[in-house]
């Protein structure tokens, strides 16, 4: 499996244009979310995802990591090839308190493992991936969307990393960097985020793949709840950037 620049309309709040560095108000410039990506390219590399062997797999993994960790989401991932079950109609066929038994690391293993088969029977009634991947972008949407328990974040998810299609994916994660970026308000919704990113960047898979992947990467290591914002590829453009100083020592000993 693997720019326009136009202004992106009514959806960017305006730039907070300052920040505090331990009591100096620094000027900042708005960043661009090409320039974001470029900073978050250079400082952490290509982090070649989906980790996934075959676009059913990858679809399965987009399922089990709703509301888990992606390391929980592995454990089940290799419980399943090794059981020979990362096949639709394998899966369908599978028992399902034995398939419970297999992703119970990813938590909610009940409701995923009915969600899986039930996936695994829309897949198989569309024709599989040959089949559901000569359809238009908005019906291949429109069409995960109707499946219960897939949401704009898993379907979007379903339509880059394993249909290849130039969809940019929210997450929650998104919202939190680019709202202290300056760029958008943290209440901002799904579409709306994503039209910022659909109107301001070139329409190429390849791009946005990597992209959302940097943008996982970066949530982890720098922009957290609590940021680390000292070592932050991005802490020279982040108008919420905390960079605390020792402070001075006293002249007093
Ligand atoms: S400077 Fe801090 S708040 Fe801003 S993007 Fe970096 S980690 Fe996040």
């Amino acid at each position: 499996m693997r720019r326009c620049q136009r202004e992106a309309t009514g959806n960017l709040t305006g730039a907070r244009s300052a920040n505090f560095v331990t009591g100096f108000r620094i000027r900042r410039q708005r960043i661009s979310p090409i320039e974001i990506y470029q900073q978050l390219l250079r400082a952490y590399g290509p982090q070649h995802w989906w980790p996934a062997d075959t676009p059913f797999e990858m679809m399965v993994g987009a399922i089990l990591t709703q509301n888990t960790s992606w390391t929980q989401v592995e454990a089940a991932i290799t419980q399943l090839k090794r059981a020979d079950l990362l096949d639709a109609k394998a899966m369908l066929a599978c028992p399902t308190d034995q398939l419970e038994m297999m992703i119970r690391s990813t938590g909610f293993f009940r409701q995923k493992a009915l969600r899986l088969q039930s996936f695994c029977h829309f897949y198989l009634c569309h024709g599989g991936i040959d089949a559901l991947q000569k359809r238009p972008d908005d019906a291949l949407r429109a069409l995960l969307l109707a499946e219960k328990g897939v949401g704009p974040e898993t379907a979007d998810s379903i339509m880059l990393y394993a249909f290849g299609r130039a969809i940019f994916v929210v997450d929650a994660y998104t919202r939190r960097i680019f709202s202290r970026l300056g760029l958008v308000s943290d209440a901002i919704s799904y579409a709306r985020l994503q039209s910022l990113f659909h109107t301001q960047l070139e329409h190429d898979p390849a791009l946005f793949n990597e992209y959302h992947a940097l943008i996982v990467f970066h949530a982890k290591h720098h922009c957290r709840t609590k940021p680390d914002c000292l070592a932050c590829p991005l802490q020279e453009a982040c108008p919420a950037a905390v960079v605390n100083k020792a402070p001075a020592p006293s002249p007093c000993g």
